[in-house]
C-alpha cells in the first residue's frame, strides 16, 4: 500500500509550524494570527498570499464570525483548500491529439528525469502507446539515463549524439511518433545550458519546430518544480513561463523538510494548473495534485 499523502508531509515546515498552534488550545486574538502568519512566511508560502489569508481571517474575526480559535483554525484550513482548488486540475490526455506531445522543462537537479520515469510508467500502466525523445543534448548522462530507463521498460527512446541539436532531437521523435502512430511522446529538454539565454532560446526553438509537424504541439509544457527551493521557484517559473508557456506543473520533493508553502504562492501568483506532486523517490510517490490531501497533510 502506497504511503499517504500524511506520512509524507508530517515534516514540512508549514505543517511543524502550525501542529504546535492546534495542539495547545489557542486563544482567539490578534496574536493568534501573528502566529498563523509567522508559521505561514516561514514555510514559504509567499508574501502576498499571506496577507490574503491573514487579511480575510482577521475581518471575519473582526465581525465575531468566529465562536474561538478553532473555528478560526477550521477557516484556515477552508481558505488554503480554497487557494489550490482552481489549480488542482489533473492532466488530461487529449485523444485527438496524436501523438499527444508532453515537452518536460525545468532547471538541472529538480527531478525532471525521474519524474519523466514516473510519468513514462503511469502512462504504460494506463496502457497508453508512448514514446521518448531524449532531449537533453547538453548532459550526456541524462541521455543515457532515459535510454537506459526505455531499454528496462520496453519503451521506444529517440536520441541522437551528444550535443546534437535538441530540436533536432524534438523533431526526429515527433516524425517517428506519427509515423508509428504513439498515443504519447514525452520530450525531455535541457536544465541548463551555457547561458541561461540559450537555455531560453533552445526551449523556443524546440516549440517552434514541434509546430512545423502539428500546429497544436506541444499539447502540454510540462515544468518541474523543487519544492525544497522556496520562493526562488518562483522566479524560475516566470523565465521558464515567459520562453515557453508554461501549462502545467510538477512539485517535486515535497516529501521531508520541504517548505511546502510554496505550493499556495504558486498558486497564488500564476494560477498555472498543478498537475503532479513528487512526494517520494519510487514511482507510486507521484501523485496527482489533490488540493484536499494537500492541506489535510500539513495541518494537525
Ligand atoms: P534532474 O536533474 O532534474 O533530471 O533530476 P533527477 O531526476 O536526476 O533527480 C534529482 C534527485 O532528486 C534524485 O536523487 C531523485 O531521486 C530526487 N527526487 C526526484 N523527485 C523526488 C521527490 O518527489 N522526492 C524526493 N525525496 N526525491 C526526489
Amino acid at each position: 500500500k502506497p504511503a499517504g499523502w500524511r506520512d509524507r508531509l508530517r515534516g514540512s515546515a508549514l505543517a511543524r509550524g502550525l501542529s504546535g498552534l492546534f495542539s495547545r488550545n489557542p486563544r482567539l486574538d490578534d496574536d493568534l494570527l501573528d502566529e498563523i502568519e509567522t508559521a505561514l512566511i516561514t514555510a514559504d508560502v509567499g508574501v502576498t498570499a499571506t496577507t490574503d489569508l491573514i487579511e480575510d481571517l482577521r475581518k471575519r474575526m473582526k465581525a465575531r464570525e468566529f465562536v474561538d480559535a478553532n473555528a478560526l483554525l477550521a477557516a484556515l484550513r477552508t481558505d488554503l483548500v480554497e487557494m489550490l482548488r482552481p489549480v488542482a486540475m489533473p492532466l488530461r490526455i487529449d485523444r485527438n491529439a496524436k501523438p499527444f506531445v508532453l515537452l518536460t522543462v525545468g532547471v538541472n537537479g529538480v527531478g525532471k528525469t525521474t519524474t519523466i520515469g514516473k510519468l513514462a510508467r503511469r502512462f504504460k500502466d494506463e496502457g497508453r502507446g508512448l514514446m521518448l525523445a531524449a532531449g537533453d543534448t547538453f548532459r550526456a548522462a541524462a541521455v543515457a539515463q532515459l535510454q537506459a530507463w526505455g531499454e528496462r521498460n520496453g519503451v521506444t527512446v529517440i536520441a541522437q549524439g551528444q550535443n546534437a541539436d535538441a530540436a533536432s532531437v524534438a523533431f526526429d521523435a515527433l516524425q517517428a511518433a506519427k509515423a508509428r502512430g504513439t498515443e504519447v511522446l514525452i520530450a525531455d529538454t535541457a536544465g541548463r545550458l551555457h547561458t541561461q539565454k540559450g537555455l531560453m532560446d533552445e526551449l523556443g526553438k524546440i516549440k517552434r519546430v514541434l509546430q512545423k509537424l502539428d500546429p497544436s504541439a506541444p499539447h502540454e509544457v510540462l515544468m518541474v518544480i523543487d519544492g525544497t527551493t522556496g520562493q526562488n521557484a518562483l522566479s524560475q517559473l516566470r523565465q521558464f513561463h515567459a520562453a515557453v508557456g508554461v501549462t502545467g506543473l510538477v512539485v517535486t520533493k515535497l516529501d521531508g523538510t520541504a517548505k511546502g508553502g510554496m505550493v499556495f504562492a504558486l498558486a497564488r501568483e500564476f494560477g498555472i494548473p498543478i498537475r503532479y506532486a513528487g512526494i517520494g523517490e519510487r514511482p507510486e510517490d507521484l501523485r496527482v495534485f489533490d488540493a484536499e490531501a494537500f492541506v489535510d497533510a500539513l495541518l494537525p
